[in-house]
C-alpha cells in the first residue's frame, strides 16, 4: 500500500519575496487531498479545506465559496485519514494550548496534519487583503486585519512542520480557523479552547511542487528570509 504523502505547491520562500502568483488551480489541489490551508493568488485571502469543501476566507475575515479555476501560490493539502486522536476538556490558555499540542506529538521531525472540532471561549484570527506582486509578505501582512470570535464553535485545520524546513514551509503549527456554520474565520494567532475533539495524522514523506513561473525561475533566494517568516505568520 502507498504511504499517503504530504502535498506542499510551493516553498514558502517564494511567498516571503512577494512571488504572490503561481499556476496551481483549485482543481488541482482536489486531486492532492481534501484537507488543506493555503492562501490565493495576490494574497486574496485565507484558504481552508474541510472534508473536501474549500473556502475563501476574506480580508473581513467572512468566509467565500471558491471557483476550481481560481490558483494557489502556497497550499499544503493531504488526504486526511487520522491514526490518533485525543481530547481537551477543559479551558485552556494559548500558551497552555500549544504546551498541549506538542507534547501530542510523538516525535518533533515529522510532518503532522491536524483536525480540532470543539468550542472556544476566544478565537483570534487575521485575514490579509488583496496584494499586489513584490511587496514582501512582512510587509504586506501589517495590512492584516484582526477578527475576534467569542464562545464561538468551530474547526481548527492545520499542520505542524519540522523546524528543519523553514524555507519549504511554516516551522511548528500552522492553523487556519473556521466556524462551525462555515460562515466566518482566517489565520490563526490565539484561541481559548474550552473543549475539543483532535484528531492527528503522521506524514513520513512528503511531495513539493515548483513553480514555473518566470518570477520563481529567476528568483534569488540566498538570504535567510525567517525573520520575516516569524513576522508574517505569528
Ligand atoms: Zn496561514
Amino acid at each position: 500500500m502507498m504511504q499517503s504523502m504530504l502535498y506542499i505547491s510551493s516553498p514558502i520562500n517564494a511567498l516571503l519575496e512577494g512571488l504572490y502568483r503561481d499556476d496551481i488551480t483549485i482543481d488541482t489541489l482536489k486531486e492532492k487531498g481534501n484537507f488543506g490551508i493555503g492562501t490565493f493568488n495576490n494574497l486574496d485571502g485565507e484558504m481552508i479545506v474541510l472534508n473536501g469543501s474549500f473556502f475563501q476566507l476574506d480580508v473581513d475575515g467572512n468566509a467565500r465559496p471558491v471557483e476550481g479555476d481560481m490558483k494557489t501560490p502556497f497550499a499544503t493539502m493531504c488526504h486526511f485519514k487520522p491514526t490518533l486522536e485525543e481530547k481537551i476538556t477543559a479551558l485552556l490558555s494559548y500558551a497552555a494550548f500549544g504546551e498541549y499540542l506538542k507534547r501530542l506529538l510523538p516525535s518533533d521531525n515529522m510532518f503532522y496534519a491536524i483536525h480540532m472540532a470543539g468550542r472556544f471561549q476566544t478565537v483570534k484570527t487575521r485575514s490579509v487583503p488583496r496584494t499586489e506582486n513584490y511587496q514582501p509578505l512582512s510587509e504586506a501582512t501589517e495590512h492584516q486585519k484582526i477578527r475576534h470570535f467569542q464562545n464561538v464553535e468551530g474547526h481548527l485545520v492545520g499542520f505542524y512542520t519540522p523546524a528543519f524546513v523553514p524555507s519549504v514551509s511554516v516551522p511548528g503549527f500552522h492553523f487556519h480557523f473556521i466556524d462551525k456554520s462555515f460562515s466566518a474565520g482566517g489565520h490563526l494567532l490565539s484561541c481559548e479552547p474550552e473543549y475539543l475533539d483532535i484528531h492527528l495524522q503522521i506524514f513520513f514523506s512528503m511531495e513539493l511542487t515548483l513553480p514555473k513561473t518566470l518570477d520563481y525561475l529567476t528568483a534569488s533566494f540566498v538570504r535567510d528570509a525567517r525573520k520575516d517568516l516569524e513576522k508574517a505568520e505569528r
